[in-house]
C-alpha cells in the first residue's frame, strides 16, 4: 500500500501491518509526519500534522517563548499552518 506525502509527493510504502492502522507515518523523503487511516488495506484518511523545515531564527524564539502556544497550534484547532 502507497500513500502520497502531502508535504512532497513522495509515494510513501507501507507494508502489510498497517492495512488496518490508525496513527502517524513518516515520510522519509522529506520527514513530514502523516496521521493516516487505513482499512483493510484502503486509505481512509490522510493528513500532514507537521512540515519538518529548518525553522527561521525567529520562530524558534517564539517556540521557546511560548511552548504552549506551539501546543495549542498543534491540536489543529486553526486549521493547516501555514509556514514560509
Ligand atoms: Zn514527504
Amino acid at each position: 500500500m502507497r500513500i502520497n506525502c502531502l508535504a512532497c509527493g513522495h509515494k510513501v510504502d507501507l507494508d502489510d501491518a498497517y492495512d488496518d492502522y490508525e496513527g502517524p507515518v513518516k515520510c522519509f523523503a522529506c520527514r513530514a509526519i502523516l496521521e493516516i487511516r487505513t482499512e483493510q488495506g484502503s486509505i481512509k484518511a490522510v493528513k500532514q500534522v507537521n512540515i519538518v523545515q529548518h525553522p527561521s531564527a525567529e520562530e524558534v524564539f517564539e517556540r521557546v517563548l511560548n511552548p504552549m502556544k506551539e501546543a495549542a497550534q498543534g491540536a489543529g484547532a486553526g486549521g493547516p499552518r501555514r509556514i514560509g
